[in-house]
């Protein structure tokens, strides 16, 4: 018995519907376009607050959903997974949403900064950098530093919002921009 035994039995209501043959042909082309980055936080479930169904996006969470090098990692595999199985797309939006009330915040707190870094051996200013303080500003920070990215196929394009566990809304902070458009100085200023 673990905490896995009465959930699993879900799994067999889920195995005894048609739900998984409506997967898209190829999974890096999930049905909406979508590759959603958010918190591991269990309010903060995007199948719950975006009603995200079957193959509808790909979703990557961590703790903040901050763009740490293992996010771009994941993105610019599942770019190029298109640039090289499907080179016509059509291409996803990243959509990096933080959130309120975030429990990265926690880590604001200099002690407890100190001891985590202590003792599980991490280094203290990146852990500095990780907490939602505000995640207006994180997010605008995450959105530009994905689309500086090399890594990422340039036919992506990246969007920034935050979901406020109060109301239950997403505001978006930053409209979907390719990475190119974003480097592109205007012409004739
Ligand atoms: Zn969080």
């Amino acid at each position: 018995m673990t905490n896995l035994t009465a959930i699993l039995q879900r799994n067999q209501q889920f195995a005894a519907t048609d739900i998984r043959r409506h997967a898209p042909p190829l999974p890096f082309l999930p049905h909406r376009g979508l590759f959603v980055v958010c918190c591991i936080d269990c309010r903060v479930d995007p199948a719950d607050y975006l009603g995200l169904e079957f193959g509808e996006a790909l979703v990557a969470r961590n703790v903040g959903g901050r763009v740490t090098p293992a996010i771009i990692q994941d993105i610019a595999y599942a770019s190029f997974l298109v640039e090289a199985k499907a080179p016509q797309g059509p291409y996803f939006e990243v959509a990096i949403i933080h959130h309120t009330g975030c429990g990265s915040r926690l880590l604001e707190d200099e002690q407890l900064r100190h001891d985590f870094a202590q003792r599980a051996g991490y280094d203290e200013r990146q852990l500095a950098e990780l907490p939602v303080t505000d995640p207006t500003d994180t997010v605008r920070t995450d959105v530009t530093r994905l689309l500086a990215a090399p890594q990422i196929s340039q036919r992506i394009t990246v969007s920034g919002h935050v979901y406020d566990t109060e109301s239950g809304l997403v505001t978006t902070i930053v409209d979907a921009a390719a990475p190119a458009s974003a480097a592109v100085e205007p012409v004739n200023a």
